[in-house]
Parts: structure tokens; sequence; C-alpha cells
């Protein structure tokens, strides 16, 4: 297998500093449907399904509806409602327009600005993920749209035969796919040494948590683990695409004043700091 080429980013922000890496590999499958957007304050991973080229699209449409968003300043509450209100939109006009009625998940954070300090914004429609490791403690943020899920909280099927659970792939919520609902949303203080990852269910069925926990832990650059999150999945079957979105919160600054911003910011805003073979 070849090694993932895996960037390393960061931005200064005068309310927050980041580094993240993504990663994506299609797995055993022919195509990968996923797609990922990981440029401050955006950390997306969408998983689309449908096949025949629209699932891909469709996750493409979702996480591109973010795009707006990109750039020096963090994000609003708004800003973000308004990006999901765009995905459901695309989605819908892509289906509508040329009839291939692809949906995706959409899952991940983005870091807004709440009365002066940075908090993750975590979205999440269907099975994708988002995890946060904090003080060491990986906790599962988002809640999983799907049959198993269901079946967890009903104490039917506990979490780690939900893995295997032959409808583990069955979800109950997507953009482009039955009614639309807001995503559910949860609103995180950041806090320094956070570490949020995102990732398809390419990787959660693949790695159970205590797994992704141990890797996490132990791989401190965002790069290594994203790489090595994806290797692992791979060497564990890779029987679906796997994406990941490993982000790290060094700084976090109380209230900034918007004078501020004009220390922080690099020239670009997504530099790369290190590569990988
Ligand atoms: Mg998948």
């Amino acid at each position: 297998m070849a090694e993932l080429q895996v960037g390393e980013y960061r931005f200064e922000h005068a309310a927050i500093q980041l580094r993240w890496a993504a990663a994506t590999h299609e797995g055993a499958r022919s195509m990968n449907e996923d797609s990922v957007f990981a440029s401050f304050p955006v950390f997306l991973v969408a998983d689309g399904m449908g096949g025949q080229a629209s699932g891909d699209v469709a996750s493409a449409l979702a996480v591109e509806s973010f795009r707006t968003l990109k750039g020096r300043a963090l994000a609003t509450v708004e800003g973000v409602e308004q990006s999901v209100e765009r995905a459901f939109r695309a989605v819908r006009h892509e289906a509508a327009w040329h009839g291939a009625a692809g949906g995706t998940t959409l899952a991940g954070a983005v870091a807004v600005d709440v009365g002066g300090t940075a908090h993750w914004y975590v979205l999440n429609v269907g099975d994708s993920r988002t995890y946060l490791l904090d003080d060491g403690e990986l906790q599962q943020v988002s809640v999983d749209h799907s049959v198993v899920q269901e079946l967890v909280d009903a104490g039917a099927v506990d979490r780690e035969a939900a893995r295997t659970h032959p409808q583990r792939h069955v979800i109950t919520r997507a953009i482009g796919a039955g009614e639309e609902h807001a995503p559910d949303s949860w609103l995180l203080p950041a806090e320094p040494g956070q570490r949020l990852l995102v990732c398809s269910d390419g990787l959660s069925s693949e790695l159970d948590d205590r797994e992704i926990a141990g890797l996490l832990r132990a791989t401190p650059s965002p790069s290594d683990a994203a790489a090595s999150l994806v290797a692992r999945a791979l060497h564990a079957g890779g029987r679906d695409n796997v994406t990941v979105v490993v982000v790290d919160v060094d700084e976090v600054e109380g209230a900034w004043r918007l004078e501020d911003t004009r220390r922080g910011g690099l020239d670009d805003d997504t530099r790369p700091t290190r590569g990988r073979r």
C-alpha cells in the first residue's frame, strides 16, 4: 500500500490557534464518495451514498456549501446555519436537475465566535462522527442517525455489537434523502489541548473507540495521526471509503478584540507546515 500523503496546516487567529490534517482513501471500493473540507474555520466530512456518480456529488456539494466561511475570521452561528441551508438546497437542486438522487451525511465542527470567545459548533446528519479528545479522554460528541444507534438507545444492542451489526450502514437521516431535518448541533467552548476527530464510518466501523483513542493519544502530530488512522482502517479491512480530519487546539484567548486580528493570521490561511512522504 502506498504511503498516504498528509499535509499539516496551521492557523493563528487572535482568538484561537489550530493545527490540522485531513486524509481520505477509497479503501476496497472502486470510487471514493466521501468528501472532506478542512480549512479554517471549517472542518467537515461528508459520506455520500447512492452510487452511479451521485453520492460523490452530494457529499461534495454538502461540504462546498461551507466554502464562504473559509478565511481569516471565526464563523458565526448564523453563518453556519446558512451554510447548512445551502447544503440542503444544493443537494436538492442537484437531484431535481440531474435526477441522480444521491444523499450524504455531514459531520464536523466549525470554529465560531460566541461573545468574543472561540467555540466549536459541532453538527451532524447521519453516521459520520465528531469525537473530542480532552485530557486523554475520548468522547463521541455526535450521535449517529442510524438504525443500530436506535437499537443501542433502546438497550437492544451494545456499542461493540453495533459495530458489526448487519444493519450498521443503514442511516435514518441524510441530506438529500427522506425528510429534511435540521442537523443535530452542539456548542462547545474551545480549550487548549483539545483534539477533534471528524471521520466517516469507514473509520469507525473498522476501529473501535479504544483503538481510535489509543492512536490519537500516542500520535502528537495531526498529520501523523490522520495518516495512521487511515492506514489502520485499511489494514483492518478498509471495506468502505475512509476519511478523517484531526484538529488540535494549541491556544485559545479569552474575549479578544477585533483589532487584535491584525496580529494573528498568516498570509495564506492554510499554509502547510510540514510534509510527509
Ligand atoms: Mg461510509
